[in-house]
């Protein structure tokens, strides 16, 4: 028998969440016996948003809009951009996580490593039950991240960039905005995993509570703070930004470390996103304060 429809926030967040605390996938895999992840935030986003299409040309156009992934894998459906939803979920670090790597200065600590592969990995089973929970449900979807035609392509605005970024996305549906290292700051920070899928569901779309795309980082609002440029051991972060490649660089650096130091495969590095003021909650009091406010401003300019 045909599941009851999964078509409100709460009915998707509950979901989110019950995986969260029963999946025996959520652990740090060591011997403390700790999950990975205890909380998560989840916002939504439509199709139709016209943010897919600014995305398109501020990215670049492989970037996908919910739509285009959607038909590439159901194309029976005849769907609009309008009957599609973005569910985007992030994955605050936990407190133990964000205090080991604050202590490091080069190389992540063995828990945020630990996180980088087996948090991430179950990410990727959160994202594949929820498209599950949905199919079940008589709810198509897809996760554009496990897609197979998911790539990372060259881009000229940013040296590389994919087809969807999770980033983007839960900027999308209301969850946070960037950070000058790029990382997204939410109402929990920066230290940080997300995850996404694009369904077709009847959802109501989470407002953005920000009138900017880095609203949420002292540099940009008030021209001050500028400490994730001290956190990175490899200078890849300047007051004109992040360096993808020298930050990939260092990352795949780490895996010599990661196994020689702590006997198992994994990298990671992440030293930017602690030890800073946005790495557990919103640095910008104004902005805070908007969002504990629960007031919605007016809908942001286009990305620049
Ligand atoms: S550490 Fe400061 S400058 Fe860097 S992202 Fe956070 S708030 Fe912005
Ligand atoms: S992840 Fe590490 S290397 Fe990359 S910008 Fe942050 S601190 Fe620098």
């Amino acid at each position: 028998m045909q599941e009851k429809a999964i078509d409100s926030q709460d009915r998707i967040s509950g979901l989110i969440k019950d995986f969260i605390r029963t999946s025996p996938l959520n652990t740090m895999q060591d011997k403390t016996g700790e999950p990975a992840w205890d909380h998560a935030l989840v916002g939504f986003a439509s199709g139709a948003d016209p943010i897919w299409q600014q995305y398109k040309e501020y990215i670049g156009p492989f970037h996908w809009t919910p739509w285009e992934i959607f038909t590439q894998y159901h194309p029976q459906e005849g769907a609009g951009a309008q009957d599609l939803s973005v569910v985007s979920w992030v994955l605050p670090q936990r407190g133990p996580v964000r205090k080991s790597n604050r202590r490091a200065r080069k190389y992540p600590s063995a828990e945020w490593a630990r996180i980088r592969v087996y948090g991430e990995e179950f990410n990727s089973a959160l994202r594949r039950y929820v498209v599950q929970s949905l199919r079940e449900a008589g709810q198509p979807a897809i996760a554009p991240m496990l897609a197979p035609s998911w790539a990372i392509v060259q881009s000229e605005r940013f040296s590389y960039a994919s087809s969807w970024s999770e980033r983007h996305a839960a900027h999308a549906c209301g969850l946070g905005t960037f950070g000058l290292c790029d990382g997204l700051i939410t109402s929990r920070g920066k230290a940080l995993r997300i995850g996404s899928i694009v369904g077709k569901i009847p959802i109501q779309p989470t407002p953005r509570p920000y009138t900017h795309h880095r609203a949420y980082c002292l540099y940009f609002a008030q021209g001050t703070c500028g400490k994730c440029i001290d956190r990175c051991p490899v200078r890849a972060i300047t007051e004109s930004g992040h360096d993808k490649e020298r930050c990939q660089r260092h990352l795949a650096s780490t895996r010599e470390y990661v196994r020689r130091t702590y006997g198992f495969e994994g990298y990671g590095c992440g030293l930017c996103q602690v030890g800073v003021p946005c790495e557990a909650g919103i640095p910008v009091k104004e902005a805070r304060k908007v969002l504990e406010r629960g007031e919605i401003p007016p809908p942001p300019p286009p990305l620049a």
